[in-house]
């Protein structure tokens, strides 16, 4: 099978940095194919976590001594990184939360409780991850306001027309995901974004599975929310961040209430901090901001562009290589994918097909991806799911596709 290879990808050097690929698992050589929920850590992340807990490990902006000065300066150094990473124009139009999840819960709570009422609506898709259906389901009851869903279509992509169908003089804010980590399909967020700022409603975007796959940003996109988790970016678990304009940040109320969050606080009232350390309350995941600043170094050096060209022609690989094998149906086959091969065998559950290929040390996931509309769409409970990070290789995706041709052999006997 012919496919061209990006000249001069480093990938078996770029693998020898994830300590998480060095094994085996099942006594096969691991593949690891379930990026998209979680991506593996390279030594330089794992460096910048331990550097923290071993040397520099103090609580920050309070302290005067050096452990306290050399974990503020390092935990400061990321906010502007992140800024530049994604394109903001201002620092402080990051904040830093849990993941993307907390960041939809933070703007529902916050702009949405202020911005969003009675008889108003809220326009989702039909390929949102429960992350970004649920926060707004909560609001919307607590304020009564409507949901509208934009349809999708056979392929898993956005059916734009009734997307701007939708859009009207209630429609308060528009909140898609970029990447859908069912399916792949990558939406015309630009595109979007002009349609709902043309009638002023602003757009949250969930970034959860494109800042780590393709180069984002959010200025140039004019998103006015952006969300995304360092642990799909190959940096630590239980840290993200939430982009949002300076001036929607300055005029939204706090959330959670504690330290650092504040100016001055008594009795008799108090005044909260600026933007952004109004939102981030109480002292946060030191070590995680930092080893997210790792990680951002790390795939800057390789070039998001290198890493996006590389992970679609693994894509378009996987397509030439699987869809022909009798049984496999994919599910998510827009003109616009990112590194995700979501797919059903007719007739064999795919948790069946995750156990074994498991068997042969081949990671993947089976489930409804948090994303049970999709599965409602296309009329399935669940999929298998390879989906493709800067590490993985055409060999593996070879492996896969053997092995998946032998299990399936067991079941159409
Ligand atoms: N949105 C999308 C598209 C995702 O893929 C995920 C993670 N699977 C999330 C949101 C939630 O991210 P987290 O669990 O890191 O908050």
């Amino acid at each position: 099978m012919s496919v061209v290879i990006p000249a001069a990808y480093p990938v078996e050097t770029l693998r020898k940095a994830f300590p998480g690929l060095q094994q085996s698992a099942r006594g096969k050589p691991l593949i690891y194919f379930d990026n998209a929920a979680t991506a593996q850590v390279p030594l330089p992340v794992l460096d910048a976590l331990t550097q923290f807990h071993r040397n520099d490990r103090a609580n920050i902006h309070r302290a005067v001594h050096e452990l306290g000065q050399r974990a503020t300066e390092s935990y400061d150094a990321v906010r502007p990184k992140v800024a530049k990473f994604i394109g903001a124009k201002e620092s402080r139009e990051v904040v830093f939360v849990r993941g993307t999840t907390e960041a939809i819960n933070l703007v529902a709570n916050t702009w949405g409780r202020q911005h969003i009422g009675p008889g108003d609506q809220i326009v989702l898709s039909q390929m949102e991850h429960h992350s970004n259906i649920v926060p707004w389901q909560l609001l919307a009851e607590q304020v009564g306001a409507e949901i509208k869903v934009v349809p999708i279509n056979d392929k898993g992509e956005l059916d734009f027309d009734a997307y701007t169908r939708l859009l009207g003089s209630k429609t308060k804010l528009v909140a898609l995901t970029h990447v859908s980590n069912a399916l792949g399909t990558i939406n015309p967020v630009k595109d979007i974004i002009q349609a709902a700022h043309a009638k002023n409603i602003p757009v949250l975007i969930d970034g959860a599975q494109a800042v780590p796959h393709a180069q984002v940003n959010v200025a140039e996109l004019d998103a006015d929310f952006y969300a995304f988790s360092a642990h799909k970016m190959y940096g630590p678990t239980g840290i993200g961040a939430l982009y949002a304009k300076a001036e929607l940040l300055m005029d939204m109320p706090p959330w959670h209430g504690g330290g650092d969050m504040i100016d001055q606080v008594s009795f008799s009232g108090t005044t909260f901090a600026d933007i952004p350390h109004r939102f981030e309350a109480g002292t946060p995941d030191i070590a995680g901001v930092i080893g997210l600043g790792a990680a951002i170094d790390f795939l800057s050096e390789i070039g998001m562009e290198e890493i996006a060209q590389w992970e679609s022609h693994l894509l378009k690989y996987a397509h030439q290589r699987l869809d022909g094998i009798p049984g496999v149906r994919p599910i998510g086959t827009a003109a616009k994918k990112a590194g995700v091969y979501s797919f059903v065998v007719d007739g064999v559950h795919a948790h069946d097909i995750g156990t074994l290929l498991d068997m042969e040390g081949i990671a993947v996931r089976t489930g409804h991806h948090c994303a049970q509309p999709v599965m409602e769409r296309f009329g399935i409970s669940s999929t298998a799911r390879a989906s493709f990070g800067l590490y993985n290789t055409i060999e593996e995706i070879d492996v896969f596709a053997s092995a998946l041709e032998r299990v399936l052999t067991m079941f159409h006997r």
